[in-house]
């Protein structure tokens, strides 16, 4: 057991000037309080609050975590308040102190909804204060560490807990030892057979493979004090189960080909060594195509910098070299921990706001999110930064997650390039804006001025940033067209009765309505009857008498005045491909150009169809819900997907006939399926990219003169 001397020793030995009267009278309040409890291992319980300042002082923290770190379980623990603390030992204790309580309240397997409020919490008390996240972490990691002792239930409760979120927190702060030993012991207790069984087959390889690092690195050693690369140290490892165990489990792959099961590293003096040191390693060894990183000309996120290679020794054995300076090596160890000692006076802050940069924006954009497992989902994908790095034709590196497409890359660059992107170009070749971007890639966009997001890229985007801002945009634009579409169906609706509009909005009567609806102003009634959710013969009828509202004849005057200036009620417009408020139906799905009918539809505003629609001409929908459409025209011009079925002659390369054809008028294809029916005949399907509709019946034309169509469909979906 650790004793309090050591404990300031250890303090002193990294900043003498430690304010160590402080750490005693802490930790004397500490034992004090914690008299007569006991831990689950049978020690008395101040061994805990000790060994947590004890790794704090490992990561060379200030007086103020540690001191919280011996103080840390006393408010939850016992009797003792908030109050006594901050009187004792100052507000700034007191808050670390407060905050790594409060998480300690928190219960992260609980329902979805009470865990996205907590990780909201979490992250607040983290921007807030870091010193609480890294008290707490200190904590967990001690926690973990005599986890045995507790019954297994609440083993794996904390070890769950412990994967999901607190070595990711680690990770994300750059802490990869304190990440690395939650991660084993996580891996450890949650899945003992698995565990154990890989840590006897790697066992089983060890000395083999201690062998072999010291041979490689007498070698490299030599190689480089030849060249005159001055090294600071070398050493080796073996790569740790729970990495092993990840890499097995998603590479399905066996033992011997993981690449970097063994690792050497090397630590050099500077940045410019750090090359030399690859040159050298990659004249001694073969390296293996596609497995060289440069995480020093593009840091990860979490500010990771080091080179990395796998190459193969002369007896055909794989390996890792990781090649980075001492500064380098100290922030992957330590992270955030690294920094945090310069805080105070000598160095500025900037590398701690790039850690928090993260959060910030985080937060920023949950502020919104009302949906907790969205939240959820958000910060998982935050949490878990297995990034792609993305060049634009400038040659400037972004990072982002893996899968991003280039409308995240567009967002990553400016939210209008994000709104008005139409396109992408990836290394030189237009691609459709779902595609999933790689590591390297080159990526320019599109743009066209006056585009706007689709609520389509939704189903695709990959960051939250993207998401939040596409989210944005399509509910102002919801907002405004429901509006507006809700204001014109009112005016229409009232027309009809040969009711004035204004002196409907201006009575009493409408002020009345408003109320019983809820609405504060009339553009919010106007809205609701947009979206459906209130029907405008509804509200009519709160207005005037129910005799008014008989379909009046249209008055003489009224008659001339049509004639004249033709139909006063003026007509929803369509504007294309991807309309909020107006939307194709899916029965019919039809084109710019085609005639179309519109129908109300609760809750989503007008949906169009075709005016040839068997559902249309069937009269399967509600007269009195029927409004008119027209297309607008100049609107997007985004092309639409159409099925077409093909009935042919089974005969050979009428499918190659069939494409060329369509390629032959500049038209995509976006799947294409034959098949062959019994009677020497066929069929084919396909789908094709459709500007409107005089281009569909240029394709189907041009497509029944092929030799061998006897028939061309426009397939209903
Ligand atoms: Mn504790």
């Amino acid at each position: 057991m650790i004793r309090f001397e050591d404990l300031v020793e250890k303090v002193r030995a990294s900043n003498p000037d430690a304010d160590s009267e402080l750490l005693r009278r802490a930790y004397v309040f500490s034992a004090f309080e914690h008299k007569g409890q006991v831990r689950h291992s049978g020690e008395p319980y101040l061994v805990h609050p000790l060994e947590v300042a004890n790794l704090l002082a490992e990561m060379k923290l200030d007086v103020v975590a540690i001191a919280a770190g011996l103080l840390h379980d006393i408010v939850e623990d016992t009797q003792t308040s908030i109050e006594r603390i901050r009187e004792l030992f100052g507000a700034d204790i007191a808050h670390v102190v407060e905050g790594v309580t409060k998480l300690g309240a928190i219960q992260f397997s609980s329902s979805e909804e009470r865990q996205a409020e907590n990780f909201r919490k979490m992250l607040l008390a983290m921007v807030d204060d870091i010193r609480v996240i890294l008290v707490k972490l200190a904590d967990r990691l001690h926690n973990m560490r005599t986890l045995h002792h507790l019954p297994e239930e609440r083993r794996l409760v904390i070890a769950q807990e412990t994967r999901d979120i607190y070595a990711p927190i680690a990770n994300r702060l750059g802490m990869s030892k304190v990440k690395n030993e939650l991660e084993e012991l996580a891996f450890k207790y949650l899945e003992p057979k698995a565990y154990e069984s890989l840590r006897q087959r790697v066992e089983g390889r060890r000395r083999a493979t201690e062998g072999l690092i010291e041979e490689l690195t007498k070698t490299i050693s030599a190689k480089l004090t030849e060249a005159q690369v001055p090294v600071m140290h070398i050493d080796g490892r073996i790569k740790r189960l729970f990495s092993i165990h990840q890499k097995l489990k998603k590479q399905k792959i066996d033992l011997d080909q993981v690449y970097d099961f063994m690792a050497l590293r090397i630590v050099t003096q500077s940045v410019k060594d750090c090359y030399a040191a690859l040159g050298i390693i990659h004249q001694t060894w073969s390296p293996v195509p596609g497995r060289i990183k440069d995480f020093i000309a593009m840091p990860r996120p979490n500010g990771y910098q080091s080179l990395h290679t796998s190459v193969i020794s002369e007896r055909g054995f794989p390996f890792e070299v990781q090649i980075r300076t001492a500064e380098m090596h100290r922030i992957a160890e330590e992270g955030i921990a690294a920094h945090w000692k310069y805080k105070e006076g000598r160095v500025g802050a900037d590398r701690d706001e790039q850690y928090f940069l993260w959060l910030r924006q985080l937060l920023e954009f949950q502020q919104e999110v009302r949906d907790p497992q969205e939240f959820l989902q958000n910060l998982k994908i935050e949490l878990y930064p297995e990034e792609v790095y993305i060049f634009t034709p400038k040659g400037e590196v972004k990072a982002l997650p893996r899968d991003a497409t280039p409308v995240d890359f567009a967002y990553s660059i400016h939210t209008d390039v994000g709104h008005q992107c139409v396109g992408a170009r990836v290394n030189g070749k237009m691609v459709p804006l779902r595609t999933r971007l790689r590591n390297g890639d080159i990526v320019e966009i599109v743009t066209a001025p006056g585009h706007q997001p689709s609520r389509d890229w939704l189903n695709f985007v990959v960051t939250s940033r993207t998401r939040n801002k596409i989210k944005h945009y399509i509910q102002g634009e919801e907002k405004q067209r429901s509006l507006e579409l809700g204001r014109k169906l009112f005016e229409k609706e009232a027309r009809r009765f040969n009711l004035n509009i204004r002196s409907l909005t201006d009575g009493p009567a409408f002020a009345a309505t408003l109320t019983e609806y809820g609405y504060g102003k009339a553009d919010e009634l106007f809205a609701a009857i947009g979206y459906g959710k209130v029907a405008a013969r509804t509200i009519l009828t709160k207005l005037v008498p129910q005799e008014q509202l008989k379909e009046a004849p249209e008055s003489g005057i009224a008659s001339v005045v049509r004639r004249v200036l033709g139909p006063a009620e003026e007509k929803i417009k369509v504007r294309g491909f991807d309309d909020l408020m107006v939307f194709r139906a899916r029965c019919c799905n039809p084109i710019r150009g085609e005639k179309i009918v519109g129908y109300i539809t609760r809750g989503k505003g007008v949906s169009v169809h075709s005016a040839s629609c068997s559902n249309v001409v069937n009269l399967l929908y509600d007269p009195e819900r029927r409004i008119e459409v027209e297309w607008d025209k100049g609107a997007d011009t985004s092309p639409y997907t159409v099925r077409l079925s093909l009935h042919v002659e089974d005969r050979k390369g009428i499918l190659a006939d069939v494409t060329s054809k369509i390629a032959g008028i500049n038209t995509n294809i976006r799947n294409v399926e034959a098949r062959s029916d019994d009677d020497q005949t066929g069929r084919i399907d396909m789908t094709v990219e459709i500007s409107d509709v005089k281009h569909l019946q240029k394709v189907i034309k041009s497509l029944r003169s092929v030799d061998g169509v006897v028939d061309v469909e426009r397939a209903s979906r």
